[in-house]
Parts: structure tokens; sequence; C-alpha cells
């Protein structure tokens, strides 16, 4: 018996501080001189999610997560840059577990600052790819996000098209759609260029790209995407999910991904990816639900939802992704996208692109 209640003996000191933890999280609600014995047991506390991600691509994955574990889910959707200074503020009282972003370069400036805790799991490590996720364990990539050359499909001959490079040279004059320079999707793809050919060659490209355009960089993907179907430009370099939104509700638009560079780097990747704060009182639960995430089932869905590629190998796409075609990833370290993103945001200023 000694030898039983020696092994159970830690367990019972972990309950007991769970409802010691639970008693203390209870203990701002009760007005002094309640009646706390009244009380039901406290629900565990809700995890808390700061996301970049949009709730609708977000919230039909968590709600499968609370119905299969119990554990509830608030999320804060904000812009990546507003939940890093957020988060800065809230310091050790932040209520937030898990950060979610759009980007690996964002991710990169929250563990830069701090913000997020290292975390080690077997599982997260075999299902996100080594180049997805952060050496230390501070973020993990969820989905996957080609940003690629796209082309009017009855205006342009693909064999006219190579690499994001080539996209400088004169043929293009007046031809090329570009998204704003501030958007951090370029600025990623930016830095990955000047890791893969230097400062002053990829400087040279954006102002080859910046003098070969057909109009004023646009706000966002959706609208240079509708630009190429319309006539005013024939192509453009975008995220592959916005087409797959545009081509869910129109089977026929008017535009193709191409794939460049297959003879060296590949097609640009960036991620949608998460990680564990560094103030969370739940750190447990934040990292199991990031390793839920990454798990085959799950996906599948959160991939599909936005018609992006999971991070998980082998997993199946959506029918509108698969029919793109397969592609060569650059295999870079996308952790690059955080360390030259000042050196991108310089270079694009010096090409002049707005
Ligand atoms: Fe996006």
């Amino acid at each position: 018996m000694s030898h039983h209640s020696s092994r159970f003996a830690p367990l019972a000191l972990a309950l007991s501080a769970a409802l010691l933890l639970s008693a203390c999280s209870n203990s701002e609600a009760p007005a002094p001189g309640a009646d706390a014995s009244a009380e039901a047991p406290a629900a565990a506390a809700p995890l808390v999610i700061y996301s970049e991600r949009k709730a609708p691509l977000l919230d039909p994955i968590l709600a499968d997560f609370t119905a299969q574990t119990g554990i509830a889910i608030e999320t804060r959707i904000d812009g990546a840059d507003a939940l890093i200074e957020r988060l800065a503020a809230e310091g050790a009282s932040t209520p937030a577990d898990l950060l979610i972003t759009v980007d690996a370069g964002n991710l990169w400036q929250a563990a830069e600052r701090g913000l997020l805790a290292g975390v080690t799991s077997p599982s997260l490590d075999a299902n996100v790819p080594a180049n997805l996720r952060d050496a230390q364990g501070r973020w993990y990539g969820v989905s996957e996000r080609a940003r690629t050359i796209m082309f009017a499909k009855d205006r342009v001959d693909p064999s006219t098209l190579s690499t994001y490079e080539a996209l400088a040279e004169p043929q293009w004059k007046g031809k090329v759609c570009l998204r704003s320079s501030a958007k951090v999707y370029n600025q990623s793809l930016v830095a990955t260029m000047i890791e893969r050919l230097g400062a002053e060659r990829t400087e040279a490209v954006l102002k080859g790209w910046v003098d070969n355009l057909a109009a004023p960089p646009f706000a966002d993907d959706t609208l240079l995407l509708q630009a190429i179907a319309a006539g005013q430009c024939e192509v453009g370099i975008s995220n592959t999910y916005y087409l797959g939104r545009l081509q869910k509700e129109d089977p026929a638009f008017a535009v193709l991904p191409f794939w460049p560079n297959h003879a060296d780097a590949g097609v640009h990747i960036n991620i949608s990816g998460a990680g564990v704060l560094a103030n969370s009182d739940q750190p447990e639960q934040a990292k199991q639900l990031l390793e839920w995430l990454v798990s085959e089932p799950v996906q599948a869905k959160f991939a599909g939802l936005n018609f992006e590629y999971p991070v998980k190998p082998g997993v199946p796409l959506d029918p509108i992704v698969e029919a793109w075609g397969e592609f060569k990833a650059d295999p870079v370290d996308i952790a690059v996208a955080g360390r030259r993103q000042a050196e991108a945001v310089m270079l694009m200023g010096k090409a002049g692109w707005r």
C-alpha cells in the first residue's frame, strides 16, 4: 500500500494545486462576504487566443477542439502589430495564451520581443517541417501559403514565364501588378529574395518590377487578381488562397497560378502560425491546442477552409487547391522573413515600391 500511496501522492498534490488555482482565478468574482461554499466548482478558465487569422477561418476549427476536449476558447482578432503591442503592454497580466498570425515575419518579431515561450514537443517537431518553425520552439507553422506568380489565362502563354526575377525584364513593361509594399507578405517575399540573391541583385529586380507596373500597387491580393482578370495587367504576385476564393465563386475566373523558379529555389512559402505566450497561465493547454492544430484530420480542415496548404506533409488538399498542380516549395528557413524584414522594407523603399 505504501508503494501505491507514494505513487499517487504527486497526483493528489497536482489536484490540490489545481483546486487552489481555480479558487484563485475565481476569487475576483464573488463579492466580499459571499458564501464561497455555495458556488458550483469552477470550470477551467477559457483559453484565450490573440489572432490575426480571421474568425471565419478559425472558429469552426476551434469549435471542434472545444467539443473534443471541453476546453472553452475565446478569441480576440486584430492585426499582428496591434496584438504584439497589446501583449507587450499587458506583460504578465495578459489573459492571452496563444498568438496566431498569418505571416512568419510577425511571429519572428513576437519571439524577438520575448513574448513567446519555447515549447518542446515531439509531435510538433514531427508534423511541422523544420524550415516552417522556430528552432527554439517559440512558433510553429500551422498552414502553408504559397505566394506565386499569377497570370491572365487567356492572354499570357505560361511558357513566357520562368522566375520572380524575370518579371523585371522589359517584356513585361506595363503588364505587372503588385500589392502594396506595406503588406508583410511582400516584405517576407523580398526578405527571402535578399537571402537568395543578395541585396544588390534584389534591389535591381524590385526596380524592374516597379518600372513594369501597369497600375499603382493594390491594397490587397483580391483586387490585384481582379485587375488581372479585367485586363488591367497580365501578371502579378499573390497568395494562392485569394485565387481559391475567387474560383470558388466563379470557376471560370480567368487567372491561373504559375509556379516559378522550379530550376532553383522554388515557390515562396509563408505560414499562418502560432506560438504559446510566455505569460500564458495555461501553457499546457495552449500547447495541446497547437499540437492538435497540426494533427492529421485537423490539418486538412484548417488548410481547406482557406484554400491553403497543410504544413504536415501528405495531408489531402482541397480539390480547388489540388487542381493548381504540384510545385517545388522554397526550402529556406522562413525565420529569414523576420531576420531580413527591415532590410526588405528599406530596399522596397529604395526601389520606389509604394
Ligand atoms: Fe491573406
